[in-house]
């Protein structure tokens, strides 16, 4: 059932035109994963790997995720990953506002199906997105990154958020690796205590 609704959600996703961003892109990029994990993790937009495969996170920046979630004993076929944005914008430029809001019900959506027990956003856009949908009050991600927040799905579901940075980060700055590798040390904590 809930695989069925994934599959009907994603048809609906890679022959979406809402937005301009359905003329330039060669794949949408629904994501991918179990239908019920427990663990979504949510980045920023498609790249052009992604826009060729039609799949999350298979460039350099997936690379990183892989290594991020092996430190915390995770498979990346065991976790659902997706974007805000499931079309590539041109030249990797930033999200623009109106693509966001013509995305947001698709994020929503899986959201409602995955019925997510812990969600990462990663990066700033999709920290943001992912607060402002639970009406948390958002800060910089320098200063939300790794932390725990508590809040409530519409079927009063407990639902955690753990803010990352986002895992292209690490390879324009190598500084920031440290910190993402701690950050998913909380994450793996969180899953350890909660099995
Ligand atoms: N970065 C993202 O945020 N999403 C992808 O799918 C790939 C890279």
């Amino acid at each position: 059932m809930d695989r069925e609704a994934v599959r009907i959600l994603n048809r609906e996703i890679v022959t979406c035109t809402r937005c301009r961003l359905a003329q330039t892109r060669n794949n949408a990029v629904p994501g991918e994963g179990p239908a019920r994990s427990g663990l979504l993790f949510i980045g920023e937009a498609p790249g052009k790997n992604e826009d060729l495969t039609g799949r999350p996170f298979v460039g350099r920046a997936g690379a990183v995720l892989e290594d991020l979630l092996a430190s915390i004993g995770l498979e990346r076929s065991g976790v659902f990953i997706t974007s805000i944005i499931k079309c590539r914008p041109p030249e990797n430029r930033i999200p623009r506002r109106d693509e966001i809001s013509a995305c947001a019900g698709y994020l929503d959506r899986q959201i409602e199906i995955l019925l997510p027990e812990i969600i990462i956003p990663m990066g700033r856009l999709a920290s943001e997105q992912v607060f402002s949908r639970f009406r948390i009050p958002h800060g910089p991600i320098g200063s939300i990154h790794g932390k725990t927040y508590f809040t409530r799905t519409s079927r009063e579901q407990q639902l955690v958020i753990i803010p990352v940075y986002h895992p292209a980060a690490v390879t324009h700055n190598p500084l920031l690796k440290d910190v993402i590798f701690d950050d998913f040390r909380v994450i793996g904590t969180l899953i350890r205590n909660s099995k």
